[in-house]
């Protein structure tokens, strides 16, 4: 059982000043792992103050040295890769091979990456007599969702830490001790007292406290849109700068000349993914209509190589869901695609054959989808894929950007022409063309109700400074 009941304040492991505390479950066994405390709103003002004391000293850091800290907290990163596999495993459920290709690696990347970007950053310009300085924000409140525990928060911790922001990090509690092992590796690679804190909680309490918190500068949020728009509610009253990254439904747009098996492979590896717990997962597949047929067939003889289990077994790239209620939700969104006349085309309602035990849902196809359905518009946050056939490449743009959000959007195929106009077309802050490997330099954020702000490299420690003009400056 692992005890993890002492918040990371100022430098130091210290009791909550409450006694609540919530177990943590491992989704695949339904069973629980351990427990963390529910931290007080006296927790937070602790943070919150240690934090402030630190940003005096931290923000007038050079960037010389907030990149070696980086590259330090990487390498004490690697040195506990086997730890962080272990405990993201057993939290979210994400198979083991999955895990260290995706949750450990991006983690990873985004530290090393800041840093290379770190030294190249210009915190001043000159404009004549004008000097124009970028400086640390001040203490930066991060909020972190459970689907990615390592990633969400690395890429706000390194941006934060670059521009010499001061932190308070509240993460998900259901995911919860990736970021306590962060908080050792913070530890352990030289990170001054009060710049890094941590704070375990709830939404209602630390998640409100952070947002509200007259000490903080700065809410970075990535999570549901609903509680984006409470954050930015309760940031409005005392002006905070809100950065929101939020949900998605994109769309996988395939062209008439792509390979249709290829096409297929791309199509239910974006959907299954981390069980479909992915803000990016492309869960639109829009297909002419005359490959329809055959791109059915090449799906269900896809599918079934993604095997679902256990998420220790090397061989299973799709775990249960993180949560009970994560189950629900998804079985409630495969009946009301039923119910609105969807197609069923693989997959379904109940647990696979076999994984009685653990959050585990079937990876599901419908076709003859319209993306007027519930099913088209609402993010399910499950292995859900709805195929939604298009006649001629405008009408598939059309389709593909009548959504609310615009996290993100792909394009499948060969003609270049068409590769582009797509890509250029679609209204999403990231467009990926035929598979194209991770960028951790390339910005990371939403259009429309998909969010406010950038994440990743350069432009994620932009996102953590006040930028100040001085006029008639001597140089
Ligand atoms: P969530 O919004 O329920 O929770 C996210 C975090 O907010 C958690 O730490 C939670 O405790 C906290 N929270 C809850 N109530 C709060 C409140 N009133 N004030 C402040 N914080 C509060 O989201 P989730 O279920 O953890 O994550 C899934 C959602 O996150 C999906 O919609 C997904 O698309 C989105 N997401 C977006 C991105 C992105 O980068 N755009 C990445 C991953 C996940």
């Amino acid at each position: 059982m692992r005890n993890y009941t002492k918040h990371y304040i100022n430098g130091e492991w210290v009791e909550s000043t409450g006694s609540e505390t919530e177990d943590v479950i491992n989704p695949a066994a339904e069973e629980v792992t351990g427990r963390i405390s529910m931290g007080t709103q006296e927790d937070l003002d602790r943070a919150v103050q240690a934090a402030r004391d630190a940003f005096p000293s931290f923000s007038t850091t050079t960037k010389e040295y907030r990149a070696e800290l980086l590259e330090n907290i990487a390498k004490e990163y690697e040195n506990r890769k086997d730890d962080l596999i272990e405990v993201i495993t057993e939290e979210l459920g994400s198979p083991v091979s999955m895990t260290e290709k995706v949750h450990y690696n991006m983690g990873l990347q985004h530290f090393k990456e800041t840093a290379k970007q770190l030294r190249d950053f210009e915190f001043t310009e000159r404009r004549g007599e004008t000097l124009i300085a970028k400086e640390p924000i001040g203490v930066s409140g991060l909020i972190t969702p459970w689907n990615f525990p390592t990633n969400q928060t690395s890429t706000k911790l390194a941006g934060a830490l670059a521009a010499g922001s001061t932190v308070v990090l509240k993460p998900a509690e259901l995911t919860p001790y990736a970021a306590i092992l962060l908080a050792e590796i913070f530890e352990k690679a030289g990170v001054p007292k009060g710049v890094f804190n941590l704070v375990n909680g709830s939404g209602e309490t630390i998640g409100n406290g952070i947002s509200s918190h007259p000490g903080i500068d700065l809410v970075s949020f990535t999570g549901s849109g609903a509680v984006g728009q409470k954050v930015s509610e309760n940031a409005a009253k005392t002006i905070k700068k809100v950065a929101l990254e939020l949900g998605g439904k994109s769309p996988l747009v395939i062209l008439d000349d792509a390979d249709v098996e290829k096409a297929a492979k791309t199509a239910v590896s974006n959907v299954v993914m981390n069980t479909g717990q992915v803000c990016t997962a492309a869960t639109r597949t829009l297909v002419p209509r005359s490959m329809h047929e055959a791109f059915i067939e090449a799906v269900k003889e896809v599918l079934p190589k993604f095997r679902v289990g256990d998420p220790k077994d090397e061989n299973n790239v799709v775990g249960p869901l993180v949560a009970q209620k994560q189950w629900d939700r998804v079985q409630g969104y495969i009946e009301k695609g039923m119910e609105e006349g969807a197609t069923l085309v693989a997959g379904g309602t109940g647990k696979p054959e076999g994984l009685e035990e653990g959050y585990y849902v079937k990876p599901t196809v419908f076709t003859d989808v319209r993306n007027d359905m519930v099913i088209a518009q609402e993010e399910i946050f499950g292995p859900v894929m709805s195929i939604i056939t298009y006649d001629d490449i405008d009408e598939a743009i059309e389709i593909a950007n009548d959504t609310v959000y615009g996290l993100a959007g792909y394009v499948f195929g060969e003609d270049e022409e068409k590769l582009k106009k797509v890509a250029a077309s679609l209204q999403a802050g990231r467009i990926t063309v035929n598979n194209a490997k991770a960028d951790f330099s390339a910005p990371f954020g939403g259009y429309k109700e998909s969010g406010v702000g950038r994440e990743w490299g350069d432009y994620g420690i932009e996102e953590y400074l006040e930028v100040k003009a001085i006029l008639g400056m001597p140089s």
